[in-house]
Protein backbone atom coordinates (compact mmCIF):
# COMPACT_ATOMS: atom_id res chain seq x y z
CA UNK A 1 0.00 0.00 0.00
CA UNK A 2 1.72 3.41 -1.40
CA UNK A 3 -0.72 5.88 -1.53
CA UNK A 4 -1.83 8.67 0.38
CA UNK A 5 -5.16 7.13 1.47
CA UNK A 6 -6.17 5.76 4.32
CA UNK A 7 -6.22 1.94 5.62
CA UNK A 8 -9.59 0.39 6.30
CA UNK A 9 -9.27 -2.49 8.59
CA UNK A 10 -12.23 -4.73 9.10
CA UNK A 11 -12.64 -7.22 11.58
CA UNK A 12 -14.72 -10.05 11.05
CA UNK A 13 -15.46 -13.33 13.19
CA UNK A 14 -17.99 -14.76 14.82
CA UNK A 15 -20.05 -13.15 18.11
CA UNK A 16 -18.03 -14.59 21.21
CA UNK A 17 -14.68 -14.91 19.60
CA UNK A 18 -13.88 -11.44 21.71
CA UNK A 19 -13.86 -9.00 18.89
CA UNK A 20 -15.17 -6.19 20.63
CA UNK A 21 -11.82 -6.72 23.49
CA UNK A 22 -9.72 -7.04 20.71
CA UNK A 23 -10.91 -4.44 19.08
CA UNK A 24 -11.30 -1.89 21.94
CA UNK A 25 -6.77 -3.09 22.65
CA UNK A 26 -6.21 -2.12 19.07
CA UNK A 27 -7.70 1.37 18.77
CA UNK A 28 -5.69 1.99 22.01
CA UNK A 29 -2.59 1.30 19.88
CA UNK A 30 -3.79 3.25 17.20
CA UNK A 31 -5.15 6.41 18.77
CA UNK A 32 -5.51 8.47 15.44
CA UNK A 33 -7.63 6.10 13.71
CA UNK A 34 -10.85 7.01 12.49
CA UNK A 35 -13.87 4.74 13.40
CA UNK A 36 -17.25 4.38 11.28
CA UNK A 37 -20.49 4.63 13.36
CA UNK A 38 -22.89 1.65 11.54
CA UNK A 39 -26.77 1.91 10.99
CA UNK A 40 -28.79 -0.78 12.50
CA UNK A 41 -32.79 -1.66 12.78
CA UNK A 42 -32.05 -3.43 16.31
CA UNK A 43 -32.79 -1.94 19.53
CA UNK A 44 -30.32 0.34 21.65
CA UNK A 45 -29.07 -2.25 24.61
CA UNK A 46 -29.03 -1.22 27.84
CA UNK A 47 -27.20 2.48 27.73
CA UNK A 48 -26.59 2.65 24.21
CA UNK A 49 -27.56 5.87 22.29
CA UNK A 50 -28.24 7.11 19.00
CA UNK A 51 -25.36 8.24 17.38
CA UNK A 52 -22.74 6.72 19.25
CA UNK A 53 -22.76 3.45 19.18
CA UNK A 54 -24.75 2.65 16.16
CA UNK A 55 -27.32 4.97 14.56
CA UNK A 56 -30.55 2.84 15.62
CA UNK A 57 -33.06 3.40 12.32
CA UNK A 58 -36.56 1.61 11.59
CA UNK A 59 -36.90 -0.61 8.69
CA UNK A 60 -38.55 1.38 6.74
CA UNK A 61 -35.37 4.40 6.96
CA UNK A 62 -33.06 1.82 6.57
CA UNK A 63 -33.90 0.75 3.24
CA UNK A 64 -34.69 4.36 2.61
CA UNK A 65 -31.43 4.54 2.99
CA UNK A 66 -30.23 1.06 0.62
CA UNK A 67 -32.01 2.64 -1.86
CA UNK A 68 -30.58 6.72 -1.94
CA UNK A 69 -26.93 5.03 -2.28
CA UNK A 70 -26.81 6.31 1.66
CA UNK A 71 -25.14 2.96 2.64
CA UNK A 72 -22.14 1.53 1.59
CA UNK A 73 -22.47 -1.83 2.20
CA UNK A 74 -25.21 -3.75 4.96
CA UNK A 75 -26.10 -7.14 5.90
CA UNK A 76 -28.61 -8.64 7.90
CA UNK A 77 -27.79 -10.07 11.21
CA UNK A 78 -29.78 -11.87 13.84
CA UNK A 79 -33.40 -10.71 12.20
CA UNK A 80 -31.87 -7.22 11.92
CA UNK A 81 -30.07 -4.51 9.49
CA UNK A 82 -26.26 -3.17 10.09
CA UNK A 83 -24.90 -0.93 7.28
CA UNK A 84 -21.72 1.25 6.84
CA UNK A 85 -22.80 4.98 6.08
CA UNK A 86 -20.94 5.61 2.94
CA UNK A 87 -19.42 9.36 3.01
CA UNK A 88 -17.76 9.18 6.57
CA UNK A 89 -15.40 6.25 5.63
CA UNK A 90 -14.95 7.54 1.62
CA UNK A 91 -13.96 10.54 3.39
CA UNK A 92 -11.58 8.82 6.19
CA UNK A 93 -10.09 7.10 3.31
CA UNK A 94 -9.48 9.62 0.82
CA UNK A 95 -8.24 12.32 3.64
CA UNK A 96 -5.76 9.67 4.60
CA UNK A 97 -7.54 8.96 8.08
CA UNK A 98 -6.91 5.00 8.53
CA UNK A 99 -10.13 3.09 10.17
CA UNK A 100 -11.00 0.37 12.32
CA UNK A 101 -14.53 -1.33 11.63
CA UNK A 102 -15.98 -4.62 12.85
CA UNK A 103 -18.58 -5.87 10.55
CA UNK A 104 -20.26 -9.28 9.31
CA UNK A 105 -18.35 -11.42 7.13
CA UNK A 106 -20.46 -10.23 3.92
CA UNK A 107 -19.39 -6.59 4.89
CA UNK A 108 -15.86 -7.12 5.63
CA UNK A 109 -15.98 -8.96 1.80
CA UNK A 110 -17.85 -5.89 0.54
CA UNK A 111 -15.42 -3.29 1.77
CA UNK A 112 -12.08 -5.07 0.39
CA UNK A 113 -13.96 -5.16 -2.79
CA UNK A 114 -15.11 -1.50 -2.84
CA UNK A 115 -11.15 -0.26 -0.97
CA UNK A 116 -9.33 -2.88 -2.84
CA UNK A 117 -5.41 -2.63 -1.74
CA UNK A 118 -6.79 -0.21 0.66
CA UNK A 119 -8.93 -2.35 2.74
CA UNK A 120 -7.48 -5.09 4.88
CA UNK A 121 -9.67 -7.27 6.03
CA UNK A 122 -8.98 -10.23 9.11
CA UNK A 123 -10.88 -12.92 10.77
CA UNK A 124 -10.76 -13.54 14.06
CA UNK A 125 -11.27 -17.02 15.33
CA UNK A 126 -12.48 -18.34 18.51
CA UNK A 127 -10.00 -20.95 19.36
CA UNK A 128 -13.31 -23.50 19.15
CA UNK A 129 -16.75 -23.50 18.19
CA UNK A 130 -17.20 -25.03 22.04
CA UNK A 131 -15.54 -21.98 23.95
CA UNK A 132 -17.54 -19.85 21.59
CA UNK A 133 -21.04 -21.20 22.54
CA UNK A 134 -19.12 -20.86 26.68
CA UNK A 135 -17.82 -17.03 25.73
CA UNK A 136 -21.55 -16.39 24.53
CA UNK A 137 -23.29 -18.00 27.60
CA UNK A 138 -20.88 -16.60 30.32
CA UNK A 139 -21.45 -13.03 28.28
CA UNK A 140 -25.31 -13.68 29.79
CA UNK A 141 -26.62 -10.86 27.74
CA UNK A 142 -28.37 -12.74 25.29
CA UNK A 143 -31.32 -14.94 25.64
CA UNK A 144 -31.36 -18.73 24.66
CA UNK A 145 -33.01 -18.54 21.28
CA UNK A 146 -30.46 -15.22 20.64
CA UNK A 147 -27.32 -17.40 21.57
CA UNK A 148 -28.30 -20.46 19.57
CA UNK A 149 -29.26 -17.83 16.32
CA UNK A 150 -25.51 -16.12 17.27
CA UNK A 151 -24.38 -20.09 16.99
CA UNK A 152 -25.67 -20.96 13.90
CA UNK A 153 -24.49 -17.55 12.44
CA UNK A 154 -20.98 -18.05 13.77
CA UNK A 155 -21.18 -21.15 11.88
CA UNK A 156 -21.64 -20.29 8.82
CA UNK A 157 -19.15 -17.17 8.92
CA UNK A 158 -16.61 -19.54 9.50
CA UNK A 159 -16.74 -20.89 6.32
CA UNK A 160 -15.89 -17.99 4.95
CA UNK A 161 -12.50 -17.47 6.98
CA UNK A 162 -10.27 -18.16 3.77
CA UNK A 163 -12.14 -15.01 1.80
CA UNK A 164 -10.58 -13.04 4.12
CA UNK A 165 -6.88 -11.26 4.04
CA UNK A 166 -5.68 -13.18 7.22
CA UNK A 167 -6.79 -15.06 10.13
CA UNK A 168 -6.17 -14.54 13.90
CA UNK A 169 -6.84 -17.38 16.24
CA UNK A 170 -8.11 -15.43 19.31
CA UNK A 171 -6.71 -17.94 22.15
CA UNK A 172 -5.18 -15.86 24.40
CA UNK A 173 -6.11 -12.02 24.36
CA UNK A 174 -2.55 -10.41 24.15
CA UNK A 175 -1.06 -12.58 21.77
CA UNK A 176 -4.77 -11.85 19.11
CA UNK A 177 -4.28 -8.06 20.00
CA UNK A 178 -0.74 -8.38 18.94
CA UNK A 179 -0.87 -10.22 15.55
CA UNK A 180 -3.72 -7.71 14.80
CA UNK A 181 -1.31 -4.78 14.96
CA UNK A 182 1.75 -6.74 13.27
CA UNK A 183 -0.83 -7.12 10.49
CA UNK A 184 -1.93 -3.43 10.53
CA UNK A 185 1.71 -1.94 10.65
CA UNK A 186 3.26 -4.76 7.75
CA UNK A 187 0.61 -3.30 5.59
CA UNK A 188 1.34 0.45 6.00
CA UNK A 189 5.04 -0.22 5.50
P1 LIG B 1 -24.23 -6.23 17.75
O1 LIG B 1 -25.71 -6.41 17.63
O2 LIG B 1 -23.61 -7.24 18.67
O3 LIG B 1 -23.84 -4.80 18.09
O4 LIG B 1 -23.59 -6.48 16.31
C1 LIG B 1 -23.86 -7.66 15.63
C2 LIG B 1 -22.93 -7.80 14.46
O5 LIG B 1 -23.16 -6.79 13.49
C3 LIG B 1 -21.46 -7.73 14.81
O6 LIG B 1 -20.89 -8.98 14.53
C4 LIG B 1 -20.88 -6.67 13.91
O7 LIG B 1 -19.70 -7.14 13.36
C5 LIG B 1 -21.93 -6.50 12.84
N1 LIG B 1 -21.99 -5.14 12.31
C6 LIG B 1 -22.02 -3.98 13.01
N2 LIG B 1 -22.08 -2.93 12.18
C7 LIG B 1 -22.07 -3.43 10.92
C8 LIG B 1 -22.10 -2.83 9.61
O8 LIG B 1 -22.14 -1.62 9.42
N3 LIG B 1 -22.10 -3.67 8.55
C9 LIG B 1 -22.05 -5.02 8.67
N4 LIG B 1 -22.02 -5.75 7.57
N5 LIG B 1 -22.00 -5.63 9.88
C10 LIG B 1 -22.01 -4.83 10.99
Amino acid sequence: MNNNKGLIVCISGPSGAGKGTVLGKVAERFPEMGSSISVTTRAPRGEEQDGVEYYFRTKEQFEAMIESGEILEYDTYVGNYYGTPRAHIENLCESGTDCLVDLTVKGSIALKDHFGDNALTIFLMPPSLEVLEERLRNRGTETEEKIRQRLAQARGEMKSKDRFDNIVINDKLEDAVNEVIELIENKKR
